[in-house]
């Protein structure tokens, strides 16, 4: 009757880039000039990394964190550093997810772990032959792109040899944190591993007790007479 022309919708994943989703509250997309040995940002796998591994998941129900993800995220934010999230989720292309279920487990994690700086999701399948699906560097450097820093001076953690590829291909350096379905040959031929997030993190931003003494050895030579109990 009168209703509108129904717009045909978009096809779900033909022809685009990958989602970009950035949170308002999330840590500013600064680098952190000061110390040029610091990652300018960090990125993380999310199935397997972040949170528990369920195929095709659109059900926030279902998100629960990894070990020590929290502190690991926790320890980048505190160290001044964008945290990012780079995930392929082939399940749109294959019909299993939409874009709705993909934010609505995006927003759970958020509630979980708090807001990430940038979101690059990879909505298309294995037979696309997109740029973005990682060990593809697209998701990665879009993500970088983003955040406005060198894919140089950017991390990525993850759970497989595709995230690794992605990092590589990008020109970022890779941490694999395995878990138990990661293949022998991946963790092999890893340029760094790390047992967990939370040390996976330390590697990248050096041991924060030796850092935070040094600073208050710093703040207490300003000051002579004060430093040294004798
Ligand atoms: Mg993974
Ligand atoms: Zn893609």
């Amino acid at each position: 009757m009168n209703h509108p022309p129904a717009q045909a919708p978009p096809p779900a994943t033909g022809g685009e880039g990958p989602w970009l989703t950035e949170s308002p509250h999330a840590t500013p997309s600064t680098p952190h000039d000061d110390d040029p040995g610091l990652p300018a940002a960090i990125l993380f796998d999310r199935d397997g990394t972040l949170v528990e591994d369920v195929p095709y998941n659109g059900d926030p129900a279902l998100v629960r964190l990894m070990p020590t993800a929290r502190d690991a995220v926790e320890a980048v934010r505190a160290a001044g550093i964008p945290v990012g999230v780079v995930s392929n989720q082939s399940g749109v292309a294959r019909g299993l997810l939409t874009r709705a279920r993909v934010d609505a487990v995006r927003r759970r994690v958020e509630e979980l772990l708090g807001p990430f700086t940038v979101w690059a999701i990879c909505p298309h399948g294995p037979g696309d032959g997109c740029g973005c699906r990682k060990p593809a560097p697209g998701l990665v450097r879009a993500a970088c792109e983003r955040l406005g820093v060198p894919a140089g001076r950017t991390a990525v953690i993850g759970d497989i040899e595709a995230d690794m590829g992605a990092a590589r291909a990008a020109g970022a350096r890779g941490v694999l944190v395995p878990t138990p379905v990661t293949r022998a040959e991946e963790i092999a031929s890893a340029e760094t591993v790390a047992p967990d997030l939370l040390s996976a993190v330390g590697l990248l931003l050096g041991p924060p007790k030796a850092a935070s003494r040094a600073a208050a050895a710093g703040a207490t030579g300003a000051r002579p007479g004060e430093g040294e109990r004798r």
